[in-house]
């Protein structure tokens, strides 16, 4: 027999691992071994077991197994395999979200000392003690020595004699967890209404991947809670996904009174490594019935895993955006395929990806229409930026402030969601509603205010720079007005308006650790703060019965930048936003906005999400954009990339040409790099197909990317 073996040294052009020779050991898929590599001894992963040597070579023979069961189940290797196929990886950069850094071995269960009766001989056994010991032992495979020390108050010097005469012997093992720990893992259960029970049940009956498409506040968690409690009963495990590791903070809440917390793991990228390692070793052993984190808690190596659950499926951050380039969702619709295990994404919005395929039939839909008790959505109101005087109140119009002035009269709580950190000021025209591009990258330009001196322009991407212009290069106009705030200027302007509120900054310079999160959902919970002031990524999601008010301040960011996903993610934002609003009481949603007749924006505030998402599937298929073609990207970066993407691009268009196929490439500077990288976007039918006889050790591959400017 021979196997494949991916080695953990991590030598060049090994990565898709080296043949060795089984030899008289008995090895299985997913097992750990030490292997010869070079002059030395390395450990190694079994990803494959074969008859026959495919190796041109003459093999090595492996030396040692050294792990009793395999360390990944064959579900999990297979789906690294589907991922490295499909990502354009080695199979080693697929396992390294599995297998945390090496050495392996570290990762083996931990083994306890033991004794077994080698000879039953009697005459050698010399007091009371030895006496108590071999009776202790006689008829039993193996004892453990806690056990012994426990029952019997042995010590090593007892035993030694013991193993001296050889009447005893001493083995390590593997303490298997307890099968029937399961059992005590539950200990509140969910009470579903009718209709959620029944969106329960159709779901669990199907074996395709499961869309939970419904509205804010409808009780999707409960319905999880449900699905996870049936899960665990029948003795598998659950792995939930949430879209961000301070989201975690808000869920374990509502698991934490489902499950006993020593049933649950919590998985996220601020564990240490000696923290996470105890984990991944609970988790392998059985002892942990559900697994919560963000999106590499998928890779969690659950024995038995029955459920994965993908909340707020639509969001970006399920995407990862270094190598391996894997999306959580079709990760998870792989490893469930393999390892038989249910899918379910829940969403109020979901992605285009989610709604096509539940169009097609390969995943089931289920809908919730209704909020839980019937509670009413809230009132919408769009205020037109262009017309509005902010005097010195800038970003915020009247409107939105007599609004958080009346909810704070009221004691109720008011949720603002701003720009995404970072996101850059850029200059609109109110008249023509455009942004002033670089005529470089034809990006939008970033206002940067100096010290003293005069604002001007800059292109990040090409480090073009230009003064102000007095009028708008489209329409001429002299409305030209510098937008976008970040989250300290908002919080400024609304301590000097509103001295006596509380107030509340999240955003990840605020809250880098999720106990940051936890201090201050309880705060609003106990209504010890007034308003929660965050960057969306922070705010969505969360679940504050009190808060009447929700408003983004500026709902156009990204709007100008040329992405075909800009409209798709604004109106997921806005219905999120429309979600964190009256979701106990009648509450309202105020959206700023410079596009007020935007559909995106239209659909959300009158609630209409079929109707968007059938809208915007027509316009991806007209235009030829994913999800009904496909997109790969080359990033090409470091010496001269712009040079480097171009004649790549003419090589690929040769490629291309040549085999017939229907695929545009495209090159330009990427808006995410800040220049420094420039991308190369490839759209259509075959897109790795396009890639086929060249050297792409040069340029990073990612497929299905989601940033794509
Ligand atoms: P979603 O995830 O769909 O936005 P949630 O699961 O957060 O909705 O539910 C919204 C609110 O309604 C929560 O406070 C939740 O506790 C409550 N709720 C929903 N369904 C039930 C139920 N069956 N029993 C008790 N409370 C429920
Ligand atoms: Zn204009």
């Amino acid at each position: 027999m021979y196997c494949k073996v991916i080695t953990a040294s991590r030598s060049g052009g090994i990565g898709n691992g080296l043949t060795y020779e089984t030899g008289s050991h008995e090895v299985r898929i997913g097992d750990l071994v030490r292997v010869p590599l070079r002059s030395k001894l390395t450990e190694g992963l079994v990803v494959e077991l074969m008859q026959t040597n495919d190796s041109e070579y003459d093999v090595k023979q492996v030396e040692e197994v050294l792990s009793r069961q395999p360390l990944l189940a064959e579900a999990q290797l297979q789906t690294a395999q589907w991922m490295a196929d499909h990502y354009l990886t080695t199979l080693r950069q697929a396992l390294a979200p599995w297998l945390p850094s090496p050495p392996w071995a570290r990762f083996l269960p931990d083994r306890k000392a033991g004794y077994r009766v080698l000879n039953g001989d009697m005459s050698l056994v010399r007091g009371k003690k030895q006496v108590a010991i071999m009776e202790y032992l006689q008829g039993r495979d193996w004892v453990s020595a806690e056990e012994l020390k426990r029952e019997l108050e042995v010590t090593k010097t007892h035993m030694n004699a013991l193993l001296e005469k050889r009447i005893v012997e001493e083995e390590l093992q593997t303490v298997a967890a307890d099968g029937t720990a399961h059992l005590d893992h539950v200990k509140g259960l969910p009470v579903l209404t009718s209709a959620q029970q029944q969106v329960a049940d159709s779901m669990s009956r199907d074996p395709r991947p499961s869309l939970l498409f419904g509205v804010t506040g409808s009780g999707k968690t409960e319905i999880y809670a449900q699905m996870i409690v049936d899960t665990i009963r029948a003795g598998k495990q659950a792995i939930v996904l949430v879209p961000e590791i301070l989201l975690t903070e808000h869920s374990i809440h509502r698991y934490e009174t489902l499950l006993n917390r020593k049933s649950i793991a919590v998985l996220h990228s601020r564990l240490t490594p000696a923290a996470r390692l105890v984990l991944w070793k609970r988790i392998r052993r059985g002892d942990i019935a559900m697994v919560l984190g963000s999106r590499s808690a998928l890779f969690a190596p659950m024995p038995h895993l029955g459920l994965v659950i993908i909340d707020e499926e639509h969001e970006w951050t399920f995407k990862n955006e270094q190598t391996p380039r894997y999306h959580a969702r079709d990760t998870a619709e792989t490893l469930c395929r393999f390892s038989g295990a249910k899918l379910v994404l829940g969403t109020a919005t979901p992605s285009m990806e989610a709604w096509v395929r539940a169009k097609d039939g390969r995943y089931q839909m289920e809908r919730l229409p209704m909020r839980y008790k019937d509670q009413a959505m809230p009132d919408v109101r769009i205020i037109d930026l262009a017309d509005v005087d902010f005097g010195s109140m800038y970003p915020f119009s009247p409107p939105l402030l007599d609004a958080i002035e009346a909810k704070l009269r009221k004691k109720e709580q008011v949720v603002l969601f701003l720009n995404r950190r970072g996101v850059a000021t850029s200059l609109l025209c109110l008249e023509c509603r455009r942004r002033v591009v670089s005529p470089e990258s034809l990006l939008p330009f970033t206002v940067h205010q100096t010290h003293g001196g005069k604002p001007f322009l800059m292109d990040h991407t090409s480090g073009l720079t230009a003064a102000l212009p007095a009028r708008c290069p489209h329409c001429d106009s002299t409305k030209l007005l510098a937008v976008g705030a970040g989250t300290q200027k908002v919080e400024h302007i609304l301590g000097k308006k509103f001295p006596q509120a509380r107030l509340l900054r999240a955003d990840a310079d605020t809250m880098s650790h999720p106990d940051q999160m936890r201090e201050m959902l309880s705060a609003m919970r106990e209504g010890r703060a007034d308003i929660l002031l965050g960057t969306q990524s922070v705010v969505k999601g969360l679940d504050l019965p009190n808060v009447t008010l929700a408003a983004v301040v500026l709902a156009d960011v990204g709007l100008s930048l040329p992405h075909f996903r800009a409209g798709e993610r604004i109106f997921q934002l806005l219905t999120q936003l429309t979600g964190r609003s009256g979701r106990a009481k009648q509450g309202e949603v105020i959206i700023q906005t410079f596009r007020p007749n935007a559909p995106e924006i239209l659909a959300a505030s009158r609630h209409e999400t079929e109707q968007y998402l059938d809208q915007e599937l027509k316009l991806r298929a007209y235009t030829n954009y994913p999800p009904t073609t496909e997109m790969l990207r080359l990033i090409v970066r470091d010496n001269d990339p712009a040079g480097r993407a171009r004649s790549f691009t003419v090589t690929l268009q040769k490629n291309i040409d040549a085999l017939g196929l229907h695929v545009t490439a495209k090159c330009a500077p990427t808006f995410f790099g800040g220049g420094r990288e420039w991308h190369i976007l490839l759209r259509g039918t075959a897109t790795k197909k396009a890639l086929e006889g060249l050297n792409l050790d040069e340029v990073i591959i990612d497929v299905d990317p989601m940033e794509t400017v």
